[in-house]
């Protein structure tokens, strides 16, 4: 099936940040392999099913993220082959990647269960985290599984954003899929959204304090030299969040300024800011 137009817009936006930042170019090029993937999964699974009303409302002011695992009606089949096409890439990209042993797409699909319900990012498991030893000893295939994952949370968040009246939504994790923010957008009217690491999903968060500890001090930041980004560091919990300005940004597409921003996410790092 064809891509929809909303990722075309993004493997463009994708190419032409490659034009210009050669220094990304293996980044951005794997992105786009990845993403071609990705995108064409996504327009071919089905809609997850949509609550009614009560049921969204309820979860909304309870804190509860719309999503669960079985609503997305993963098919095991289906989803063992994209983790093997999801693996072609990952083996093209990175020489010397070994491919794992052959895993049965129902212990794929338990895995992304996994990955799912523990609300950390799809494609990096903490080692403490409560996973099974699969996940841990076989970590090509658990990146492979995120990744295959990733497509049916995007679509998951697409069909059910505009069901929520966001208003209602103050959490600094994501009303979709629960994932926590990796980069937030600063509106020209001071408002500010954050985007979802897990699902692309997009929602409001006040302007200052932190999403991560819900601490209400105001945040330090260290602007790039264009003004057109900040990082910002909770002098609480010392988590960052990478911010772009969009009076500066104004045709930004998310997805993207996420990698374009990877210089920030070493900075922090290395820094431990
Ligand atoms: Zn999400
Ligand atoms: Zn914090």
């Amino acid at each position: 099936m064809a891509k929809r137009d909303s990722d075309i817009q993004i493997l463009q936006a994708l190419a032409a940040a490659r034009d210009e930042h050669k220094e990304l170019a293996e980044l951005l090029d794997f992105y786009r392999d990845l993403y071609e993937v990705q995108f064409e999964a996504k327009a071919e699974i089905a809609d997850p099913e949509i609550r009614d009303e009560m049921a969204i409302r309820w979860r909304l002011e309870g804190g509860i993220p719309q999503l669960a695992f079985d609503q997305m009606g993963i098919e095991a089949e289906y989803f063992g082959r994209l983790v093997e096409r999801i693996s072609q890439v990952l083996q093209r990209h990175n020489p010397g990647w070994e491919l794992t042993r052959e895993v049965p797409p129902g212990e794929l699909v338990a895995m992304a269960r996994q990955v799912f319900e523990s609300w950390d990012t799809l494609t990096a498991p903490k080692p403490d985290a409560q996973v099974g030893s699969e996940l841990r000893l076989e970590h090509p295939t658990a990146l492979a599984v995120g990744f295959a994952l990733a497509p049916y949370l995007q679509r998951a968040a697409e069909v059910l954003l505009p069901h929520l009246d966001l208003s209602a939504w103050t959490r600094g994790y994501c009303p979709v899929c629960g994932g926590r923010p990796n980069l937030a957008l600063l509106e020209q009217d001071g408002a500010r959204r954050l985007l979802c690491s897990r699902c692309n999903g997009l929602w409001p968060y006040s302007r200052v304090g932190c999403p991560f500890c819900s601490s209400k001090d105001v945040q330090q930041y260290y602007p790039s030299e264009d003004g057109a980004y900040r990082l910002y560091v909770c002098p609480a919990c010392h988590q960052y969040l990478k911010t772009v300005v969009l009076e500066l940004r104004p045709t930004m597409i998310p997805v993207v300024e996420r990698l374009l921003t990877v210089g920030m996410d070493l900075a922090a790092r290395q820094h431990e800011l």
